[in-house]
């Protein structure tokens, strides 16, 4: 494929998943340059932590809305790293809880899978694919698609978040707030 035609083939697909109103999108972008590389396992553990966290806090509103008993399952892109890492993370989520919230929704440990035969877990890396070039080179074209689907209570899109050390006027910062 061409240049041209790849982009316009991710673009078919972002806005297939812009039209997909039963999906929400969960995602924590963490500004690299402002984290020494000292805390850099610390601040991904922290990032698994907040997205579970709020995909939990999601269920648990769809169960009180639906009156319907509403469970959760993580998916992951498999790597060994990071599946070891995660299992036990979410074991220890399911006994303590998280920082913010106990997990009543989500069970199992993540399931981890070959992302070149899955298509959900291409489409997720789509999604992140476009919130980073989102941040780092400002490009909209397939973010502002995405990003219709970033989960939203009361106007606020609570799903995604960018953390950074620096006040941040992008479109992440200033829907993820809440209004003064
Ligand atoms: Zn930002």
């Amino acid at each position: 494929m061409t240049f041209d035609e790849r982009k316009t083939f991710l673009k078919d697909i972002a806005t297939s998943i812009s039209r997909w109103s039963f999906t929400r999108l969960f995602a924590e972008c963490i500004d690299k340059n402002h984290f020494d590389s000292s805390r850099e396992t610390i601040v991904e553990v922290q990032a698994f932590e907040q997205v579970v966290s709020r995909f939990e806090q999601y269920l648990e509103i769809q169960c009180k809305v639906t009156h319907n008993q509403c469970l959760g399952l993580l998916i992951h892109d498999n790597n060994e790293t990071v599946s070891k890492k995660h299992t036990l993370l979410m074991k220890e989520f399911h006994k303590v809880g998280t920082f913010w919230t106990d997990i009543t929704q989500i069970i199992e440990t993540p399931l981890f899978v070959n992302s070149e035969l899955t298509s959900m877990i291409q489409i997720a890396d789509l999604c992140s694919y476009a919130l980073r070039r989102y941040l780092e080179n400002g490009e909209e074209y397939l973010f502002e698609l995405i990003f219709q689907r970033a989960d939203r209570k009361d106007g606020i899109a609570v799903g995604v978040r960018h953390f950074t050390n620096q006040p941040c006027p992008c479109r992440i910062c200033i829907e993820h707030r809440k209004p003064q």
